[in-house]
């Protein structure tokens, strides 16, 4: 059926799932409810009634997808162009993701974050025939296709990673994320408490871990773990307004573990009195020498132009002197697990997370910063920062990626000169990728072709063997969940 305008209109039982009546059934268990059942039925009815914003298209979607086209892509997938979301926040960058999507920016705002994933807060679009779908309802119409079977079961129906081009001109919080045992009894006691799930006083959105790996694609900084001993223990006894907290001559880790927890806890006043001098003194001192991004001053004291109100220091700043200053080169990465803190303070790069929202913060934020529960996660380890390199990607000699322990994800690389192609087999997981410079065809079969460019994405459902051909030397950024 066209309508005038030469739309096509799917037929009234698709319609439904197209204009929400029906997705938002699927899509509702999907978004993971606060008491759900563990186990992830398919098509359960959440709510028998069906609230009316649900039955409206999505207002970023600019098409519905045709019915007999999703219907044929569903019995026979193939790889679908997809469109990410842009979160604005403060800290971003007003270039980087712009010119990477070719997009004006006339009132220069911060585009700090490309999302994509599922995560129903920003959930990528899919383009299938004409027509456009979120992909948190295309997994809520069709998730054990795209994920396989038994990647569905196994992370409850919930797509498994979100992946994200982040670009900071500024520090973000310092942050720790919790395991799963600590994030689903986190968030059962949030639940049993009754607090909404967009509440600020909640420290657990939902009850999953968020392992994280963040690769540079410029020079990246970041703050990540503590120090080693010796150097925590030399830069405490350098700071007197930290050596009077700490009673040993020699720092132990116990010992360095009560001073921050010391740090922690002190209540604002004492933070103020500490820090004001602190800060006063490396003011003074950049005024003669300046400190560069290679020094913990500099980033110190941008950190307190940035977060510290005349009357209130922000507590975060401690950390500066006890976490490492990490510097990644393009192509570095660094792999966060639980109870690791750490603070992305600038550079662009590309993350990739397992699809949690499990934050806990300590400090460098304006954000409610929940102490206890920051301290109940962190693991205290000390020593140098791991800095993980690309390695060979099965044997590939165009496809490098990233070891890590994560199960949810794997980032890899795919580098590509003009003429050259990249084969990928039908043995791996959902995948999504972005082409970060040049300009390639995708194929796969069904003679279904791509041609996609410099900041255009795509996604490749699970179990599809596929062929990337580069028409001009590319680079491309691949996140795959596992099979
Ligand atoms: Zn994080």
């Amino acid at each position: 059926m066209q309508t005038a305008l030469g739309l096509s209109v799917p037929p009234p039982r698709v319609r439904a799932l197209e204009d929400g009546t029906e997705s938002a059934r699927v899509g509702e268990s999907y978004q993971t409810p606060p008491c759900r059942k563990k186990r992830y039925t398919r098509f359960r009815i959440v709510n028998a009634r069906i609230t009316p914003a649900l039955r409206l298209m999505s207002k970023s979607e600019q098409l519905p997808v045709d019915a007999a086209t999703f219907e044929e892509w569903n019995r026979a997938p193939y790889p679908l162009r997809v469109r990410g979301g842009v979160q604005h926040y403060a800290w971003g960058n007003t270039d980087v993701i712009p010119e990477l999507l070719g997009q004006a920016n006339p009132k220069h705002e911060p585009f700090a974050e490309l999302w994509l994933g599922a995560h129903p807060d920003l959930p990528a679009h899919a383009t299938i025939g004409s027509g456009e779908i979120a992909l948190n309802r295309l997994m809520g119409a069709a998730g054990p296709v795209l994920l396989g079977e038994r990647a569905f079961e196994r992370f409850d129906g919930a797509f498994p990673f979100l992946m994200k081009i982040l670009s900071a001109t500024k520090p973000l919080s310092i942050q720790a994320h919790p395991n799963t045992e600590q994030a689903e009894s986190g968030f059962a006691r949030d639940n049993h408490s009754g607090l909404d799930l967009d509440d600020p006083k909640r420290s657990y959105k939902d009850d999953k871990h968020k392992p994280e790996l963040i690769s540079a694609l410029e020079d990246f900084y970041a703050l990540r773990g503590f120090r080693p001993l010796d150097e925590v223990d030399r830069t405490v006894h350098d700071i007197p307004e930290l050596s009077d907290l700490v009673a040993d001559r020699t720092l132990t880790h116990d010992g360095m573990v009560k001073l921050y927890v010391k740090l922690m806890q002190l209540p604002q006043l004492e933070v103020n009195r500490r820090l004001i001098p602190l800060m006063q003194r490396l003011r003074t001192a950049n005024e003669n020498r300046k400190f560069g991004k290679a020094d913990p001053e500099y980033w110190a004291i941008r950190a307190d132009d940035e977060f510290s109100r005349d009357d209130v220091k922000d507590r975060g700043l401690f950390s500066v002197f006890l976490l490492n200053l990490v510097r990644l080169r393009p192509g570095q990465a660094m792999y966060l697990p639980a109870g690791e803190p750490h603070s992305y303070l600038e550079g662009t790069g590309v993350e990739i997370m397992a699809n949690s929202n499990n934050v806990l913060r300590g400090g460098l934020t304006p954000k409610r910063v929940d102490v206890e529960e920051l301290l109940s996660v962190l693991t205290f380890k000390c020593g140098k920062p791991t800095v993980l390199e690309l390695e060979s990607d099965r044997g590939s000699d165009t496809r490098t990626r990233y070891l890590t322990p994560a199960l949810e994800f794997e980032l890899s690389r795919v580098q590509l000169n003009s003429g050259e192609s990249d084969a990928a087999g039908g043995t791996r997981g959902v995948q999504l990728g972005i082409v970060l410079d040049g300009k390639l065809t995708l194929n796969s079969r069904g003679g279904s072709n791509l041609d996609l460019e410099r900041g255009q994405s795509f996604l490749i459902p699970y179990g599809i063997p596929y062929l990337m051909s580069a028409r001009e030397t590319a680079t491309i950024f691949v996140g795959s969940g596992p099979g």
